[in-house]
């Protein structure tokens, strides 16, 4: 099939958040499609994975062994020369190494790890369609739905695809809807990247020897860090991250800038020693991002939602992106599954999803401003973070943590009332929309206490296989009779 004219679901974008969610309708058995611009394996930075990801979503559609069955680099946790203790290296480890099964996450070439998710998306029944590109969201009508125009990008034919529900995963650089067109850029991570590859990097010595590794050093705009990424056949992912005032240097001539000051570096420059710039495509390039911290001001419009990169994204240190991107994609898939079923208002399921990805979000934002605060000791940082990492459901879930607390999600609501189920959603949505403008216009370093786990809203938890991540059957209130 290379054309389509309807479905329950149109996805725009074959990222990690536009796959997962195509995979999880579909398994849902929601007639999805699912549409990405090229044609074949594409570049794209975001190497360095959580747990999170790899260990509990990626199971839901059928991912996990063809990730396990190549040869990514296995990640324990993350090294640091940082703060106080930066003369001494520490590391912040996903579990105990004596542990019979430690939580461990990958580092993974983002081109082969993202074709698996598009193939397991079809293996769960979406339709692909590779090569169209998406170039306008429409009102559509009531009985067709929202209608995404789009093209081929080999033909120039154009088409409309007609949808109950249109997922808007693009990424950074979105498709445009202008009814979710208003973003939020953070105060505090306001911040530029530049990076390369090379070949023959050192590797920290085991079991830290596929860690990420971050240094920090001094810019004249301010401190600045390294991410040091060893991934497979020798390759190493290098970059920088700086404030943003050193960008109109930067530009002049990037590669320079990142030599100059990956050399002011002594443990990242040890590591380089025997290494040289990578040389093939597509590694063999400096890049630059800046401006890459925001929030939507909505995810959701009637019949619209944005997931992934297109809806928020945090910052660059601890690999929270690839997470947001496939918990929010987890989240959204449930709750437009209970909207289209009829289990529930969509303006009751959207809040659900939106005030959840946003809380995830809240608890990243606040914990990656805590490591920006240079004094601290070693092991204040990981005291901070494990504290506030007990307010994030994407994190604890997928720890099975909450088998043992259960105060970590809240069911609640099993007799609610329409009223009281659109009351409950709206007040989520609106705390938590309030907390993400407040974290994303502070000046300085956390102020804000992490807030309490959000309600969760019943008739969502009840019914899905994958609710079983969510909210394991023994902790869950009987679903309430359908009249
Ligand atoms: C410097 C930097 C370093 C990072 N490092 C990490 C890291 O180590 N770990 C981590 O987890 N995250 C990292 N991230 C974040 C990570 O890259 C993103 O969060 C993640 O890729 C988001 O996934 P996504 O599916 O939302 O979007 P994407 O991965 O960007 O996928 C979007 C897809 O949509 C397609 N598309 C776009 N427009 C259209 C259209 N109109 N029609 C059809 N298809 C379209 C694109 O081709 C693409 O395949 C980093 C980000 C930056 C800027």
């Amino acid at each position: 099939m290379d054309e389509a004219e309807t479905a329950d679901v149109a996805v725009i974008g074959g990222g990690p958040a536009g796959s997962v969610l195509a995979g999880l309708c579909a398994k849902a058995g929601l007639s999805t499609v699912l549409l990405e611009r090229e044609t074949g394996p594409r570049y794209r930075i975001g190497e360095s994975l959580l747990p999170a990801t790899l260990r509990q979503v990626l199971p839901l559609i059928g991912a996990q062994d063809a990730v396990d069955a190549e040869t990514y680099t296995v990640k324990r946790g993350a090294t640091f020369s940082w703060g106080a203790d930066k003369q001494d290296i520490w590391t912040l480890a996903f579990g105990p190494d004596q542990a019979d099964d430690p939580p461990l996450a990958l580092n993974v070439d983002r081109a082969s790890f993202d074709e698996i998710l598009l193939s397991s998306a079809q293996n769960c029944g979406a339709t692909l369609l590779r090569g169209y590109d998406a170039i306008s969201v429409g009102d559509g009508d009531a009985q067709q739905g929202r209608s995404v125009t789009y093209f081929h990008r080999q033909s120039a034919r154009q088409n409309a695809l007609h949808a109950r529900f249109v997922v808007n995963a693009t990424g950074q650089m979105r498709l445009n809807i202008p009814e979710l067109d208003a973003r939020e850029h953070s105060h505090f991570f306001r911040k530029v990247a530049v990076w390369g590859y090379w070949t023959g990097g050192g590797r920290l010595d085991a079991p830290l020897d596929g860690n990420v590794f971050f240094e920090t050093l001094e810019t004249e705009h301010g401190t600045a860090w390294v991410w040091y990424i060893p991934l497979r056949d020798g390759l190493t992912s290098v970059g920088v991250v700086a404030p943003r005032d050193c960008l109109t240097k930067l530009r002049v001539d990037p590669r320079a800038g990142l030599a100059n000051w990956l050399a002011t570096c002594p443990r990242t420059t040890k590591l380089l020693c025997n290494a040289t710039p990578a040389e093939h495509a597509p590694y063999d390039q400096v890049s630059l991002c800046a401006d890459y911290s925001y929030a939507s001001n909505a995810f959701s419009a009637p019949g619209i939602v944005q997931i992934g990169d297109a809806a928020c994204f945090v910052d660059v240190l601890l690999s929270s992106g690839v997470h947001l991107a496939t918990y929010g994609a987890l989240l959204a898939a449930r709750s437009i599954k209970a909207a289209l079923s009829g289990a529930i208002p969509e303006d009751v399921a959207m809040a659900e999803y939106e005030s959840r990805l946003r809380q995830e979000f809240s608890v990243f934002y606040a914990g990656l401003s805590g490591l920006y605060d240079m004094e601290k000791r070693s092991q204040d940082y990981v005291g901070w973070l494990r504290a506030l990492l007990q307010n994030s459901n994407g994190v604890l879930m997928e720890r099975g943590q909450t088998l043992d607390n259960p105060g970590g999600l809240n069911v609640g609501g099993a007799s609610c009332s329409d009223a009281e189920l659109h009351a409950q959603a709206q007040r989520n949505l609106t705390m938590m929309r309030g907390y993400n403008s407040y974290q994303l216009t502070y000046d300085g370093p956390p102020k804000a206490t992490p807030i309490a786990a959000l309600p969760a809203i019943h008739n969502l938890l009840a019914i899905d296989e994958y609710g079983e991540w969510i909210m394991p059957a023994h902790k869950r209130t009987p679903a309430p009779p359908t009249v």
